[in-house]
């Protein structure tokens, strides 16, 4: 049998943003991943549901898997012929034993690939606002280990050799030997105010930074209880930090936000509340599940409505069912109720005639204020409201409602109902993630809640909540901008 590849491929220090498309390729499409405990939370999402996925990282903070074992799992699964990917944090060729896996492959004649990654040395200070190398500053960095065992002999770092070095010392794994290193490197010549930066959880929610120099590094960070994994930066470019530092000025920074909308649209809200500075939490309180209906005859309508994003897609999956396409919908004028409704149908070749400025049923109904209408079609959700067909009715069009799907609970687990429960702000994006976020979460006492509009605003009042927020335009970019400008007061 032809082995399978190993790959020993890099998963960067932290922030999903920072794996390689190489590396997310071949998770997607790995038979046996083999990952260590430092990999950006998620990433294991990106593998096949039938893929092998074993740990053999530090098991909570206490023994290793032995390097013997990975080493055998390794062999053993390539030569099974399954490709093999070996995901360590940041870099594999960079204190990840990376180098010995290699060998062991070189030496049982299994094939293998070695992908980088965004090493933490580099990327935590960066996330810091610190550059290792600066022009006039720094013209060399070096990576040292912090951990070393003093009962290996022949192994010890040589300090004054490393003290002398001309340029930025970047330790790694050093947060219990800090002052060890701090009182080595003064012992060997840098000046006890020379600058250091310890970045603790580099590029990972939570992130924190500890400016200091070199004679009171140890004491502020046991002061201020640095935890592995920690970066340790010593040089002046670590000053450089002062002026840099942007992670800390985003919008949003030190913000935990809930996002309750289901999970097919709460990942791009999350996404851009990440983006802007946000720990987000992901707690879909509602999925939307489709309905049975039958279509009716679309050439019947001269006014078709698509009240939300899903009804457009769902309406489009009911038409390809049909073995139908968009000229279904040639004769009608069609009418969204907002961007983001119109940008779904725009998906499936359809450019909407009509879209308020407002993206609720009222401003549909004003929209189209002095169309003729004769027979209309509403397309949306089983528990929509009738705003709309009222309103077309009371103008003498005949009008009928095709309710393709509805919503329903999504399961919150305990663990994560309670993180929303206590983060800064939960927003509301529908009056379904409010009866049902309320329903899997109880009580809301202590996050501000925003709100998406009017409508989830009633629903929250209903259950007895006054929205913080409200965004307007009643849109997800509304709801950013209204957080955004909430966070700064
Ligand atoms: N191969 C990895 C390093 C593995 S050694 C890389 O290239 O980044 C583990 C050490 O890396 C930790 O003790 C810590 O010093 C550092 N480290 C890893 N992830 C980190 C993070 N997100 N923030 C700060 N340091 C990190």
């Amino acid at each position: 049998m032809t082995p399978g590849t190993v790959y020993l491929v890099g998963a960067g220090p932290g922030d999903p943003g920072l794996l390689t498309v190489r590396a997310a390729e071949l998770i997607g499409r790995a038979d046996v991943i083999l990952h260590d405990r430092l990999i950006p939370p998620g990433v294991l999402d990106r593998a096949r549901p039938d893929a092998e996925i074993v740990f053999v990282g530090k098991q909570g903070g206490g023994e290793q898997v032995p390097q013997r074992e990975i080493d055998r799992l390794l062999l053993d699964r390539a030569r099974a012929g399954k490709d093999v990917v070996r995901l360590k944090g940041g870099d594999p060729f960079v204190f990840g034993r990376g180098g010995e896996e290699a060998l062991v492959c070189l030496e049982a004649g299994v094939p293998f690939e070695v992908v980088p990654g965004v090493t933490a040395g580099v990327a935590a200070p960066a996330y810091a606002g610190i550059p290792v190398t600066h022009r006039d500053l720094a013209s060399g960095v070096a990576f040292v280990t912090g951990h070393e065992d003093p009962a290996k002999p022949g192994s010890a770092l040589d300090w004054p050799a490393i003290a002398a070095f001309p340029g930025t010392l970047v330790f790694y794994m050093g947060v219990r030997a800090l002052p060890r290193i701090a009182q080595q490197l003064v012992a060997g010549g840098r000046p006890a105010d020379e600058p250091v930066a310890v970045v603790e959880r580099g590029t990972l929610p939570g992130q924190r930074t500890l400016l200091a120099t070199l004679s009171d590094v140890a004491e502020r960070a046991a002061a201020e209880r640095i935890r592995a994994p920690a970066i340790t930066l010593v040089g002046p470019v670590a000053n450089l930090r002062e002026q840099i530092a942007w992670l800390e000025r985003r919008p949003l920074h030190g913000r935990t936000i809930a996002v309750t909308r289901a999970r097919p649209q709460a990942s791009a809200l999350a996404a851009r509340l990440r983006e802007l500075g946000a720990a987000v939490i992901e707690a879909p309180a509602i999925r939307t599940q489709p309905l049975d209906a039958e279509l009716p005859d679309l050439a019947a309508y001269d006014l078709l409505c698509v009240t939300s994003p899903n009804g457009a897609h769902a309406l489009f999956e009911r038409l390809a069912a049909a073995g139908r396409d968009a000229r279904a919908l040639a004769g009608a004028t069609v009418a969204a109720i907002g961007q983001g409704t119109a940008r779904a149908l725009a998906e499936h070749g359809i450019r909407a005639d009509v879209v308020p400025e407002r993206a609720v049923a009222e401003g549909l109904v004003e929209a189209l204020e002095g169309a003729t209408v004769t027979r209309a079609l509403v397309v949306r959700a089983r528990e929509g409201r009738d705003v709309l067909p009222d309103a077309l009715r009371e103008r003498g069009a005949a009008v009928d409602v095709l309710a393709l799907y509805e919503t329903v609970a999504e399961p919150l687990d305990a663990g994560t109902a309670s993180a929303a429960a206590h983060a800064d702000y939960v927003t509301f994006t529908s009056a379904s993630t409010v009866r049902y976020f309320l329903a899997a979460a109880g009580a809301l006492d202590g996050p501000r809640i925003a709100s998406i509009g009017p409508a989830t605003s009633a629903a929250l009042r209903d259950a007895g909540l006054e929205p913080d927020v409200e965004a307007d335009p009643h849109t997800p970019d509304g709801l950013i901008a209204a957080l955004v400008a909430d966070a700064r007061t």
